[in-house]
């Protein structure tokens, strides 16, 4: 046992893992049958909250959608009741997390924690046992497509790679204990790994890159367009063979303009506290969901399951894995579309579409004062395609105004404005708003929330600290 890493759960958890990723799509739910059903057991036995809530749902053939859903609030709320271990108490928690030396170092000897940011209140803390962990780990470290064709789809340091991670380095959030916890993995290779915080200004984050030289660079891709484009004129001087992203909806433009300006292979991932590898992208470009240890339910908005093709209101998560904090189709707040056709990749796992990354809609007003949403995932796509807008954040003053903000500025930058204030407004009046105003406002930085993560959509209750 090495800190949070149990060495052999981790060899036996990474053969499963490679086993399942050469599995049929019914051999997959076989495991998620098996899982599924000692995972109940433990609810029954070992959680006081879900035991009471499962109380009248005892039947161990009941289908999942039978079940109750939870939310994040009740589980804060009961927190102590929550969680299988007694000796685990949110208080001692608070005391861990609120101590800055204490990241990536195993609570109790024996579980990983990390925390959210949550958009109001008290963070929400996550605690790890051994066999979740050891799924994180492996599924980090196996499951990911070759960048090239042929090439190696493993990425360690100290076999030749250089790898910087941009973003937010303090706080005990889920990636700054990962990168702790691979520092003490891989010690002989610390000089291999770089943590590299975006809280300084960006000519001192291009400055440390291009001294480190990175091979890869892991990061939002909100950090990664503001990086492209200080390569483009000349300032970052970087050449990755790959930038891995997550953390944040990333668009097909802003992956293209990547791509295009750092010259190099963008690989996407989706992830959340809850989960850190929910769902990984494969050479085909499509993110598919690791159901051999989870289960993802997209279900409208209250709570009814949406067929496959069409955008979920949220997604339910089940973590086959975690049996210290359990999770039993927690409303995770996501939209995704599950596929309708298997990926030409062969890999027998589901194909998922993220559309939202628990992104509130705007409110306008419209006609008669009637509401009119306006969707995060669509206002986006306005500014980017028709105004070749990439990094901005929109925000929300009030039923009749929004506020666009950009951090450059220049006669190039307020042309773009002009544009993108035009297509909001008839996007917005199509959808039936009326007497938008768009305030635009160049050179200010985007406003990160404590994990570093950027909304680009900001409505006016809802906070961009993620
Ligand atoms: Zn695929």
């Amino acid at each position: 046992m090495n800190g949070t890493v149990n060495l052999a759960l981790l060899g036996i958890t990474s053969l499963d893992v490679l086993a399942a990723g050469c599995a049929t799509p019914q051999a997959i739910l076989a495991r998620q049958h098996c899982r599924l059903a000692s995972l109940l057991y433990t609810l029954a036995q070992g959680s006081s909250l879900y035991a009471h809530r499962l109380r009248n749902h005892l039947d161990p053939s009941a289908p999942l959608h039978s079940l109750p859903v939870i939310r994040k609030t009740e589980l804060m709320e009961r927190f102590d009741e929550w969680v299988t271990d007694p000796a685990i108490t949110l208080k001692g928690l608070r005391r861990f997390t609120a101590d800055p030396q204490r990241i990536g170092e195993p609570y109790l000897g024996r579980y990983g924690v990390w925390e959210s940011s949550g958009s109001s209140g008290e963070p929400t803390i996550f605690v790890q046992d051994a066999q979740s962990m050891a799924i994180n780990d492996a599924l980090e470290s196996l499951r990911r497509s070759p960048l090239t064709p042929g090439a190696d789809a493993l990425a360690f340091p100290g076999r030749g790679e250089r790898i910087a991670f941009v973003g937010v380095t303090t706080g005990h959030f889920a990636s700054v204990v990962q990168m702790h916890r691979l520092q003490s993995l891989y010690p002989w290779a610390a000089q291999a790994l770089r943590n590299i915080s975006i809280l300084q200004p960006l000519a001192s984050v291009v400055q440390e890159l291009n001294a480190f030289a990175p091979t890869l660079v892991a990061t939002y891709p909100s950090v990664a367009i503001a990086l492209a484009e200080q390569q483009a004129c000349g300032a970052l001087r970087i050449a990755p063979h790959a930038i891995w992203t997550g953390g944040e909806n990333l668009s097909a433009p802003v992956r293209a303009r990547v791509a295009r300006l750092l010259h190099c292979a963008v690989r996407d991932h989706y992830g959340a506290s809850e989960f850190l590898n929910i769902a990984w992208e494969c050479c085909c470009g499509r993110l598919h969901a690791n159901t051999d240890w989870l289960m993802l339910e997209p279900v409208d908005d209250k709570f009814r399951p949406v067929p496959p093709g069409h955008a979920s209101a949220t997604t339910l998560l089940t973590h086959l894995g975690n049996r210290v904090q359990p999770l039993l189709r927690y409303d995770l707040g996501d939209q995704i579309t599950l596929a309708t056709r298997p990926c030409a990749c062969g890999s027998p796992f589901p194909v998922i579409e993220v559309s939202g990354r628990n992104d509130p809609p705007l409110q306008v007003l419209g006609e008669g004062g009637k509401p009119v949403l306006l969707l995060p995932l669509a206002i986006t796509t306005v500014l980017e395609e028709q105004a070749g807008l990439y990094e901005f954040q929109l925000r929300q003053r009030d039923g009749k105004t929004l506020e666009l903000q950009v951090p450059q500025t220049g006669e190039a930058v307020e042309l773009a404005l002009a544009r993108g204030s035009q297509a909001l407004q008839d996007y917005a009046r199509v959808q039936g708003s009326v007497a938008l105003t768009i305030i635009t406002r160049t050179g200010i930085a985007l406003q990160r929330g404590h994990s570093g993560k950027v909304a680009r959509v900001v409505a006016p209750c809802s906070s961009s600290g993620l």
